[in-house]
């Protein structure tokens, strides 16, 4: 199985578009990456869009629990999110993957109008492609509710936190990761806008697929029996 490049002919073109969801650490990024890469389309990660808006916040000083100002800044940014992530012309894929991003991020995200904003340029990107694999938190759900193929991918905690702390290799412990990963999955889950299905609750047509202790060649090899 060799890597494709945007252009050429898809083993499966039939799917047009895959949807993956599931918490943080468990591999959502990396399985995209390859999943584009073996149908020669883009990845869209959406995380990187509620990062960006927290981290424009915290940029401008703008409070992330005021609802009304994070909307307006999210309503008139522009993010580009592709091999970097640009935010008004500015690089923040380093900036948005920092401890104050992570910590400030839940708030943005249980933000209504917040997330209509960025659903709908989700779903631009997708219209404008006619092709994809986005991955993030409600897409098999929300978002995209009629991709070709759904996959909620997730992992027991304490091997999701062991791979953000390796990812991240910022100085934090195994266990303070884990700690602010749970508080992360907990907001997330709780909320009241689209929240984080757990693997019970997941769209019925997608297929949950748990990473625990499989090597990520793997997981794509699942993924892949089902295109
Ligand atoms: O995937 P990542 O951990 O970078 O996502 C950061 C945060 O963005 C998540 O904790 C969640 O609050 C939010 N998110 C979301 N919906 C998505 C993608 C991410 O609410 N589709």
């Amino acid at each position: 199985m060799s890597d494709r490049r945007a252009g050429e002919l898809s083993p499966h073109p039939e799917v047009r578009v895959v949807a993956i969801d599931g918490p943080a650490g468990a591999g959502k990024s990396t399985l995209a990456e390859s999943v584009a890469a073996h149908l020669g389309v883009e990845r869209l990660d959406t995380g990187a869009m509620y990062r960006a808006v927290a981290w424009s916040a915290l940029t401008h000083h703008v409070d992330v629990t005021d609802a009304e100002a994070v909307a307006r800044l999210a309503r008139t940014m522009e993010i580009d999110v592709g091999e970097r992530v640009v935010v008004n012309g500015e690089d923040a894929t380093v900036a948005i993957r920092s401890i104050d991003v992570d910590r400030a991020v839940s708030a943005v995200a249980a933000n209504p109008a917040v997330r209509s904003e960025l659903v709908a340029r989700q779903r631009a990107w997708v219209a404008q492609r006619g092709r994809g694999v986005v991955e993030g938190r409600d897409i098999g759900t929300v978002v995209l509710p009629d991709a070709d193929v759904k996959i909620y991918l997730t992992a027991a905690t304490e091997t999701r936190a062991r791979r953000r702390a390796r990812q991240r290799d910022d100085g934090r412990s195994v266990e303070a990761v884990h700690d602010d990963l749970v508080r992360r999955d907990r907001l997330d889950s709780t909320r009241l806008a689209s929240p984080l299905p757990s693997p019970e609750d997941v769209a019925t047509d997608a297929k949950v697929i748990d990473s625990t202790g499989k090597s990520s060649r793997a997981v794509l090899e699942e993924v892949l029996a089902c295109l």
